[in-house]
């Protein structure tokens, strides 16, 4: 039977990660959304779409080529302007410069809508046994999920954790570049998706004072009860 758990939250809230571990605790399938848009923005820098030209960037989300590896434990995304120029673009899609442009592409709204309905053949696709992640997902993608939540974090606790995986991922920036970066993504994306208050029906958990382990405890109870 069908089994989708929502989790929206902004940058840093840590939903990624427990997204992934609660997906598989349960066997269920895993959709990061964000690497869709992150993806998107890629294939606009690598092909010379410039991202704020909207029709040529919604022509673009139309036709490239995505695809995710839903089992939680491989996290492997490969995208091109289609199947034939297609690479791995596991890592590419976490660098600053796609982070910086992938708000344009996320406020377009034609992009959005065909992201969107990406995502919900994605979940179809594994009949609907799927933990995804994202910021509308909620209240856009998947309203009808059977668990939805808003995990959420103090803006200390956020930004100190965007910091920590940028020092594990190698890249060296301040704590003030770490903050420029994550609150003007949220500034940004806060004017397409309101994902910083729950929606009617979903779950507020802040994390700003659970362990990760407190955190995927959390989600599970939730999905028992
Ligand atoms: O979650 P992540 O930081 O990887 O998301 C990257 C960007 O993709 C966000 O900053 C936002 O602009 C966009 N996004 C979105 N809707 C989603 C997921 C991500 O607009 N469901």
């Amino acid at each position: 039977k069908s089994l989708v758990i929502a989790i929206d939250g902004p940058s840093g809230s840590g939903k990624s990660s427990v997204a992934r571990e609660t997906a598989h605790r349960l066997g269920l399938a895993y959709q990061d959304t964000g690497a869709m848009y992150r993806a998107l923005a890629l294939v606009c820098l690598e092909n010379g779409v410039e991202v704020h030209n909207q029709a040529a960037v919604e022509a673009l989300a139309k036709r490239f080529y995505f695809e995710q590896w839903f089992d939680p434990g491989v996290g492997m995304v490969a995208a091109g302007l289609d199947q034939e120029r297609a690479l791995d673009v596991t890592d590419e899609i976490r660098e600053p410069r796609v982070s910086e442009a992938v708000s344009a592409v996320a406020t377009n709204l034609g992009a959005r809508t065909e992201l969107i309905r990406r995502q919900r053949a994605a979940i179809e696709s594994v009949r609907s046994r799927m933990v995804v992640e994202g910021r509308d997902i909620t209240t856009v993608v998947a309203p009808q999920a059977e668990v939805r939540l808003l995990l959420t974090a103090s803006e200390a606790a956020r930004l100190a954790r965007r910091g920590a995986q940028l020092a594990a991922s190698g890249e060296s920036q301040t704590a003030e570049q770490v903050a420029a970066q994550v609150l003007a993504r949220d500034a940004k994306d806060a004017t397409v998706v309101e994902f910083q208050r729950a929606a009617d029906g979903v779950v507020t958990i802040d994390s700003s004072d659970l362990d990760f382990e407190q955190t995927v405890q959390a989600v599970l109870r939730l999905v028992r009860e």
